[in-house]
Formats: structure tokens, sequence, C-alpha cells
């Protein structure tokens, strides 16, 4: 478990601690010293944007005690860029994919906020 001040480095080249560090372009969103929010370049809604931690986590399989405050506050991201991005009174939805079935494709934890469009349920 890193220290709070700490990041996590992938131990393979990861897409998304590239767009974390700054050292990939991407369309930011939000930023804090642990959280990175971007516009996702295959949008699925009016509004997509991917939440992701700064911190190299694979994906939501894997978090562990000591994540707690780290994932409530990349909740929190989501829900105040949903307000910001003027979709939170409509409603949103907020995903994260995990594994193979679940459609994970980036294999670094990120959430999807989605809306600006009635989303259909079930998911395919
Ligand atoms: P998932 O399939 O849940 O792992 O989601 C990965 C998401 O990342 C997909 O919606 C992709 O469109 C998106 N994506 C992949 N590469 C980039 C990138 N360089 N910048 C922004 N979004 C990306
Ligand atoms: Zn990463």
């Amino acid at each position: 478990m890193p220290a709070s001040d700490e990041v996590t480095l992938a131990t393979a080249p990861c897409m998304f601690c590239d767009i974390a560090a700054g050292r990939m372009a991407s369309d930011l969103a939000f930023g804090s010293d642990e959280i990175v929010a971007f516009y996702d370049v295959n949008p699925q809604a009016p509004v997509h944007i991917l939440v992701i931690p700064k911190e190299h986590i694979s994906g939501v399989g894997v978090v562990e005690s000591g994540h707690e405050g780290l994932l409530g506050r990349l909740i929190l991201a989501a829900v105040e860029i949903s307000q910001s991005q003027g979709i939170s009174d409509h409603g949103f939805r907020l995903v994260v994919n995990q594994g193979d079935n679940g459609g994970q494709t980036v294999g670094h934890l990120h959430i999807h906020l989605l809306g600006g469009r009635r989303l259909g349920w079930p998911p395919g």
C-alpha cells in the first residue's frame, strides 16, 4: 500500500498513466493531485468522461483495503464533473468495467461518466 503522496508506477507501459502524467495528450476535464478526468476518444453519449486515479491500479477487481478514500474521491470527482458538465439534473451513469467479461479494454482503473441522453438498460 503506497503512502498517500506516492503514485504507484505501472510495471508495463500504460496509456492512462501516460495521460495522467501529461506524457500523452488528452482533452482534460478535471485534474487534482491524485485524480485526472478526460474526454473519452470514442464517446458513447453526449458527455463521456473518464475519471482515473494517477496511481496505477489495474482495475476495480484489485482494489485493496487502503483504497477506500481514493475510491470515494473518484466518485465525488465524477459527481462534481457531472454538475459542471450540466448533466446532473437529468441523471447520468457511472460505469466501471472489470476484466474481459466486463468489457474492460484499458488496464488502468477508470470510471466512465456518461450522460446527456437517456441511456438504455440492461447493458449489452
Ligand atoms: P474500458 O473499455 O472500460 O476499459 O474503457 C476504456 C475507454 O478508454 C474506452 O471507452 C476508450 O474509448 C477510451 N480510450 C482509449 N484510449 C483513449 C485515449 N487515448 N484517450 C481517451 N480515451 C481513450
Ligand atoms: Zn496506469
